[in-house]
This record gives structure tokens, C-alpha cells and sequence, in this order.
């Protein structure tokens, strides 16, 4: 804008020797400056040159946004259909004197309107309005692009003088100075408008930090009233030293960085603010400035960072959840390549279900709610705690990994937690937990296998009693391991019947006869037996005890069937497992399932008499009045009930009293070294003879010497079973054993 004021005074010096006054243009320039709308200028200027130049009438027309089109200026003194038949007129070779000046920027002089070609299509308008002549310059800015026309109109035919075409020029020069300062102006006011009003903060300061502008969004964002100077590291102080000056360093290498900083709001709030930071230099080669525009994220920053948070975490307890420690175990695991060890445990409440049933899952969720408190109290701020879920909590312990501190720390924790709860309602609980501990990389080299040592460690210390805890071993590793692998064996064993039943004869103390034997199950896998001690309890866990149960019942008596057809007059012991028991209905179907074989076998004529079934304590101390029930009916049809393992149990000899029993079986534990220990003698002597009264036959199993076999013979006791006597045996065995007796 500048060079064009600079312009314009060698014009007006070189006016001031013509007969053009300079107070008259000056009013033109006074208005320029004063910013006064374009049209009222160009109407001035129209006016003045009028004034100067009797006998013209004058026009200014504006070249169109698209350069195309002519379009009215100012022509006050031009009839009005003549202005609006030319507006908007398509500017071209030969279209008028101001189409044709346009199109090809130089200045077109008609003196006769009438007969030039220019004017030949269109002169029926100028001469309608009693115009002849028309001298037409085009108006151009600095760079000579054509802004517009400026034409003098003459009502007679007629030529410019040397004098008129300079005023013409000048006239157009001046036109141009308006049409540009007016746009530069509106242009200015538009960049004001925009400065002003933008939503963002913009401050723009020099290398000392001084600030040179500043828009209102700037005093709203940080709440000033005033601000002198812009230092980041005063402004940013918030972010920190390191953030500030690693972005002036970027700066220093490029121009633009952007980034989220922090800073401190006139009332003292910290505001997350999105900045873009640009620097440049006002002239070549001159002083650096920087154009710093940001604007307020503190609240969607808080809003993500909640939503982060709910993600993260359990709203019961407001601890971490199960995949925010996962994800932050990974990350250790990962950030220290996998080589620095940690330990990791799984806490569970006991018997949580029975809290819940019995108080609700309100009390329930207060109660989960009281330990995660309690222990969260116990913990130093490196151990992360996070509920997996229902009662399971998870402890990452980064840094130690020491089995013995683990445990120390497990005993520290199991104490803190194994107590009384006294809850909002006034509720009291007492609450235990059992643990389980692994350590990463000794147990376990992944995140997943480590979750399941833990499981595992946990499973065992709920297993071995709770409210313990129980560090992962590499013996409980290959234990899960056979046990998963019994477990689908037996699945199979048991669709292809892949059973045998061995026997074990019982004898007469007295006689040194073979009265009964005892059915054991016998499983085979990978050509090795597998004790039934150690199968028959997965059989039990899993529920395939009462499908295995129905195949020893159905090979036993049968076999006493075939001892029968053989005159050997024998009877058999089957063992009954308690789970087999477990509910009325499964008793009710126990019965049945006797009932059908002996249908089966004998059709209904079965010699049940010959079946000994043996149970154990436990079943008595869960079950009453339907087991008595149970068991009268059994001993109906002539079956008679043995206790197995007496004395390993609850061991009450009331039950002798209560349930309809023929038979106890002292336990091997007592009868073993009986003949050496004085407690043991006493014992099965006191068993002995209340069985005796009661009415109860004796049996001892176990007998494996002749010491022990004599002190037995002493106590009362009925028959014997034992590797003294005999080891169980195949049926064959067994037949040929018994031809011979
Ligand atoms: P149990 O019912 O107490 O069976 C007696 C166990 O003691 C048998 O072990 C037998 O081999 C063993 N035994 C007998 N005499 C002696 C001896 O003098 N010294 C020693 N050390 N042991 C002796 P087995 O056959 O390994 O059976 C173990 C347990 O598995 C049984 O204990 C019983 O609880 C269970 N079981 C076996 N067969 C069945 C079955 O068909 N059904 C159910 N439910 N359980 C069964
Ligand atoms: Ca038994
Ligand atoms: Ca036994």
C-alpha cells in the first residue's frame, strides 16, 4: 500500500503545473485515506474530473471478480438505462471503447461513436443518449493488471488533446490508488475481524518474548487482563522445563511445532492447552517472531481421561481391573525385556458364595468393598492391586520375586485381611482368604502361564483347608498336568468300558476260611495300573464316579452269580462312593440301579444277601433321614452295610447307634504297628467291644503280618483283610483260589 502513496506524489507535483489544482485531488487522497467506501471515492472522483474538464461526462467501470464482465463504477452523470445496459457487459475486441480498453489494456480513443467498429454492435445506446465520443483508459494496479476503465463522453464528435489524454491517465491512476487501498483496507478490516473474533488464543511475540499482539481470546483462555510478556517457560511452566525447551529446540530447526502444553490460568487453574507455534521473520533476514495460536483441551483431556479411568477400572472398588493389570504387567514384562523377575498373586475370599447367599449381594459388595480398603492400606505404592473380578484379587509385586518374602508378604497380607468386617449396616462378617503365589520367569516365562500358576497355587491353598497361602511348585505343575490328562483317559476308559475288577479275599479269624472278597477297581493306562486312590477322586470331581460305580455293580454281581453256578459259597464287598450318595435322588437311583440288575441277572430272584455295599463316615455325617431311609431299604432285600476306613473319619461311634450298620471296617492306619503301640491297641479294643454290643461285626483291614494278625486275634474281631493273608487279585486268580479251598 505504501509504494502506491508513494506513487502518487510525483502525480500530483506533475498536476501542480497544469491547470489541475492539487486541493481538488488532494480531497480525492484524503478520502483514500480515510478509508471512505470505494463507491463515494470513485463518485468524487468522477465529479472532480468533470468539474475539470467542461463538456465531459465520465464513468468508471470495474472489472468483475472473474474478469469477465464490466460492471458500474460510478457514472452519476451517465442516464441510468445507459449505466444499466452496460453493467455486467462482457468486455471483448471491439465492445465499445471501455470493452475493447478492458480487454486489451491499452487506452481507446472513439471520436465518433456513429462509424468507429468498435461501437458498431452496440452503438444504438450511446447515441440514443446523445453521446458521440469516448475516450476510455483502463485502470491498472502495481503489477498492471487491468482493475476497471475510466471514460470521458463527449455529446459531440471528438479528439482528444495531449493534455486530455494525460488527464485521462491520471485520472485512471487515481481510480486505481482507490479501488486498491479500498480493497487493501477491506481486506485489513476482514484480517481484524477475524483476529478479533477467532475462537482460538493468538499472541504473536519477538524473540525476547515481548508480546507484539494478542487477540480477546487470548485474556479469556488464560483469564489475564493484561499480558506484557510471553516467556514459555513462564507461560508453560506447568509442563516443565524439559517440554519447553525440547519445543525451542524444534523451533530452532523448524518452523512450525505443535503439541499439547500446560500452563497456569490468572486464577491459578492448570489449563491442557493444544498449541501450534509458528516462527518467522516480519522482513528478510530480520528479527524472529513467533505466532503462537492455541486454544483450551483441559476439559476434553479430563473427559477422555475419565472415560479412560472407567475403562480401567472396577466401579465397585474403584481398584484397577483385570486388563488395565494385565496390560501393566505386559508393559513391565516387555519394557525390561522379559529378564527382570516379579511376583504375582491371586487372592480370593472363602466361602464368598455363602456370605452372599446369606446376607445378600449388597452386604456382598460391602464386604468386597471393606477388604479392598484394607488391603490397599497394607500396600507400598510399586505393588499394583486390581479386583480380577467377582472375589478375586490380583497383586503384580514388581522387584521381588524371592519365594520367602513373597510368603512373608502373603502372611502379612492373609493376617490383615482374615478378620471381622463390620459393615455400613452394622452388619459383622468375618472374612478369610486364601492365596496363591507365582513367580515370573522361575514358574512360569509368559503372562499366561503365570496367571495360571497362580490359579493353581490358589486352587491348592483353597483345597488344603483356606485362609492359607500357597506358593506355586513345580510338583503341583506336573500334578495339573496328570491330573488333566487322567481326567480325559478316564473319560474315554469310561465310554469303552475299559475297566477290571480285582478281589480281595476277607478271612474268618477263627476258621482261616475265605468268607467274603472285596471288589477293587482296576484301571490301566499306557499299559500301567493306576492306582484307584488316585483316579477314583477324579472320578468323583468330574461325575463319572456314578457311570464307573453302575459298571462295578453290574461286574461284581454278576461275578457272585458266577461263583454261585460254581457252588462257591462266598460274598462280595463293593465300595460305594460317596458321591454316589450325595442326594436323595442319587440314592433313590442307587436303589434302582440294584434293583434293575438284579432283574437283569436273575430276573428279580437275586441273592442279595451275598453283597456287602461299604460306605464311609462321611456319608453318614451328611446325610439323615432319607439315607436311614436308603439304608433300611438295602438291608431289606438282604444287602448289608459295611463303614469303610472306620476311624479316619469323624470317627463317632454314635453312628453305630443311629444308622441301621451290619459291619465296621477298622482302618488299615490303626491296625498297621497295632502290635507295637499301646494307643492303637487300646483302640480297636474299645471298637471292638462296643461293636460287639452294638451288635456290629469287626472287621480289620491291612494285616500284612503275623505280630499284627496276633494281637487282632485277641480283640474280638470278626475277619481279617490283608496282605498277610492275601493281595488283591484278577478273577481268575481268585476262582482257582477258591476251587482249591
Ligand atoms: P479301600 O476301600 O479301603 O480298599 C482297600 C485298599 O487297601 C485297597 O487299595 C487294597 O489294595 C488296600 N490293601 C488291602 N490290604 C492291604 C494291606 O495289607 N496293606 C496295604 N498297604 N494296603 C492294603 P486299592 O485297591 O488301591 O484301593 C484304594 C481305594 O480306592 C479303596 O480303598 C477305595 O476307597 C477305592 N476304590 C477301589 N475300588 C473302588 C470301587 O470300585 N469303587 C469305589 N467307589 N472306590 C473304590
Ligand atoms: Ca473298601
Ligand atoms: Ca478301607
Amino acid at each position: 500500500m505504501q509504494s502506491n502513496y508513494e506513487s502518487i506524489v510525483p502525480t500530483i507535483r506533475e498536476f501542480s503545473g497544469s491547470s489541475i489544482s492539487i486541493e481538488r485531488y488532494s480531497k480525492i487522497l484524503t478520502m483514500v485515506i480515510a478509508g471512505e467506501p470505494l463507491s463515494s471515492i470513485l463518485n468524487a472522483l468522477v465529479l472532480l474530473i468533470e468539474k475539470e474538464k467542461l463538456g465531459t461526462r465520465a464513468s468508471i467501470l470495474l472489472l468483475s471478480e472473474d474478469r469477465q464482465r464490466l460492471l458500474t463504477g460510478a457514472a452519476p452523470n451517465l442516464p441510468d438505462d445507459y449505466n444499466s445496459a452496460i453493467h455486467g457487459i462482457e468486455i471483448g475486441h471491439g465492445v465499445g471503447s471501455c470493452g475493447t480498453a478492458a480487454y486489451s489494456g491499452e487506452c481507446v480513443i472513439v471520436e465518433d461513436i456513429e462509424h468507429h467498429p468498435f461501437w458498431q454492435a452496440y452503438k444504438a445506446l450511446p447515441l440514443q443518449a446523445g453521446l458521440r465520443a469516448c475516450w476510455s483508459e483502463p485502470i491498472k494496479d502495481n503489477a498492471g493488471q487491468v482493475l476497471g476503465t475510466f471514460a470521458m463522453y463527449y455529446d459531440t464528435v471528438k479528439s482528444p488533446t495531449r493534455l486530455d489524454l494525460k488527464l485521462i491517465q491520471e485520472a485512471a491512476k487515481l481510480a486505481s490508488l482507490a479501488i486498491e487501498r479500498s480493497r487493501a483496507f477491506q481486506f485489513q478490516q476482514l484480517a481484524v475481524n477475524i483476529f478479533g473474533h477467532l475462537p482460538v488464543a493468538l499472541v504473536t511475540t519477538d524473540d525476547k518474548w515481548s508480546v507484539l499482539e494478542a487477540n480477546p481470546a487470548l485474556y479469556q483462555t488464560l483469564q489475564l487482563e493484561k499480558l506484557v510478556s510471553f516467556n514459555p517457560f513462564e507461560i508453560f511452566a506447568p509442563s516443565g522445563e524439559i517440554a519447553v525447551r525440547s519445543m525451542l529446540n524444534e523451533l530452532s530447526r523448524q518452523q512450525v511445532w505443535q503439541g499439547e502444553l500446560a500452563t497456569m490460568s490468572g486464577k491459578n487453574q492448570r489449563l491442557d492447552l493444544e498449541v501450534k507455534v509458528t516462527s518467522f521473520s516480519e522482513t528478510l533476514g530480520g528479527e524472529r517472531r513467533f505466532a503462537w495460536l492455541f486454544n483450551d483441551i483441559t476439559e476434553r483431556k479430563q473427559a477422555n481421561e475419565l472415560i479412560r479411568y472407567q475403562a480401567d477400572h472396577d466401579a465397585l472398588t474403584g481398584l484397577s481391573n483385570r486388563s488395565h493389570l494385565i496390560e501393566k504387567v505386559q508393559q513391565h514384562i516387555d519394557q525390561t525385556n522379559g529378564k527382570q523377575p516379579f511376583g504375582f498373586m491371586l487372592m480370593d475370599l472363602d466361602n464368598f458364595k455363602v456370605i452372599n447367599d446369606t446376607f445378600g449381594h449388597e452386604c456382598g459388595d460391602k464386604l468386597l468393598v471393606s477388604v479392598a480398603k484394607r488391603l490397599q492400606q497394607q500396600l507400598s505404592p510399586e505393588i499394583h492391586l486390581a479386583r480380577f473380578g467377582g472375589d478375586e484379587f490380583a497383586l503384580f509385586i514388581p522387584f521381588i520375586s524371592d519365594s520367602e518374602a513373597l510368603e512373608a508378604l502373603a502372611e502379612q497380607w492373609r493376617n490383615a485381611l482374615s478378620h471381622s468386617y463390620t459393615l455400613a449396616n452394622g452388619q459383622k462378617l468375618y472374612a478369610t482368604i486364601s492365596i496363591g503365589i507365582a513367580r515370573y520367569i522361575s514358574d512360569a516365562h509368559n503372562l499366561e502361564s503365570l496367571l495360571n500358576c497362580a490359579d493353581q497355587a490358589m486352587y491348592i491353598a483353597k483345597s488344603q483347608g483356606r485362609n492359607r497361602y500357597q506358593l506355586f511348585t513345580l510338583r503341583m505343575q506336573q500334578e495339573a498336568e496328570r491330573h488333566a490328562k487322567l481326567l480325559s483317559a478316564l473319560k474315554l476308559a469310561v465310554i469303552n468300558q475299559d475297566f477290571e475288577l480285582h478281589f480281595q479275599p476277607i478271612v474268618c479269624i477263627e476258621t482261616n476260611q475265605i468268607i467274603r472278597a472285596e471288589a477293587l477297581l482296576r484301571w490301566q493306562l499306557d499299559g500301567e495300573y493306576v492306582s484307584p486312590a488316585e483316579f477314583i477322586p477324579i472320578a468323583e470331581a468330574n461325575g463319572l464316579i456314578v457311570q464307573i460305580g453302575q459298571w462295578v455293580r453290574l461286574h461284581a454281581m454278576e461275578t457272585l452269580i458266577e461263583l454261585k453256578n460254581q457252588a462257591i459259597d462266598i460274598g462280595l464287598s463293593l465300595n460305594i462312593s460317596t458321591f454316589e450318595m450325595w442326594s436323595d435322588n442319587l440314592q433313590d437311583k442307587l436303589i434302582a440301579s440294584f434293583d434293575a440288575l438284579g432283574q437283569q441277572l436273575c430276573q428279580g430272584d437275586y441273592p442279595y444277601q451275598g453283597l456287602t455295599l461299604e460306605i464311609t463316615e462321611s456319608v453318614l455325617m451328611e446325610q439323615h433321614s432319607h439315607l436311614i431311609e436308603t439304608l433300611d431299604t438295602l438291608r431289606d432285600k438282604g444287602i448289608k452295610i459295611s463303614i469303610d476306613d472306620f476311624g479316619t473319619g469323624y470317627s463317632s461311634l454314635s453312628y453305630l447307634s443311629h444308622f441301621p450298620v451290619d459291619q465296621i471296617k477298622i482302618d488299615k492306619s490303626f491296625v498297621q504297628g497295632a502290635d507295637a503301640a499301646k494307643k492303637q491297641q487300646a483302640l480297636i479294643k474299645a471298637i471292638s467291644s462296643l461293636s460287639q454290643a452294638l451288635e456290629v461285626q469287626v472287621v480289620a483291614e491291612g494285616v500284612e503280618t503275623e505280630p499284627e494278625l496276633a494281637f487282632i486275634r485277641g480283640c474280638g474281631v470278626e475277619a481279617v483283610q490283608g496282605y498277610y493273608f492275601f493281595k488283591p487279585m484278577n478273577k481268575a486268580s481268585l476262582f482257582s483260589l477258591l476251587q482249591r479251598q
